[in-house]
């Protein structure tokens, strides 16, 4: 991603009412974000409870959208549905977003599995724990970053979509 200001960020909020965006609370450690290893940016509200927000590249626009933790927990470990981290080193939880327009109106959401602490840029550019001599390390790298980036855009194809 290219590098965004927390002004920039606000103004990209889609579906979101206008006192949602003002209590955004973004992190302390925000203006270290390094964004050109990030597929998504996502991060906790540390004021509001379970509040959580994503903001992500698409169609050569920012998007950034709000997200709710779900009171659940998953029985048991659940893998991350963005980064499909085999080895499970940060827990998953679910995470739904609002979808935009007459169906976020109605209270339609659009829930999923995503690394609590929304590490997915890290885990996908792991490599994996056994491989063979000779594997093309790079590009098993450059496609799991890929597959990120389709699955967290798929995610928001959804939650922006108009039809039913
Ligand atoms: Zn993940």
């Amino acid at each position: 991603m290219k590098q965004y200001t927390q002004q920039q960020i606000l103004d990209a909020f889609r579906g979101a009412t206008r006192s949602e965006v003002k209590k955004v609370s973004f992190p302390l450690e925000f203006d270290g974000v390094d964004f050109d290893r990030l597929e998504y940016y996502g991060w906790r509200d540390r004021k509001i409870p379970r509040r959580a927000y994503v903001v992500v590249e698409h169609d050569d626009e920012l998007v950034a959208l709000i997200l709710n933790r779900a009171e659940a927990k998953p029985s048991r470990r659940t893998m991350c549905a963005w980064c499909r981290d085999v080895e499970l080193t940060e827990e998953a939880v679910m995470y739904t977003a609002r979808r935009t327009g007459a169906n976020g109106r109605r209270g339609d959401t659009i829930g999923t599995l995503i690394c609590s602490g929304f590490n997915c840029s890290k885990h996908a550019r792991k490599l994996p724990p056994a491989y063979h001599k000779g594997t093309d390390l790079d590009a098993i790298r450059a496609e799991q970053v890929a597959e990120l980036r389709r699955r967290v855009g798929s995610f928001v194809t959804e939650v922006l979509s108009t039809e039913d």
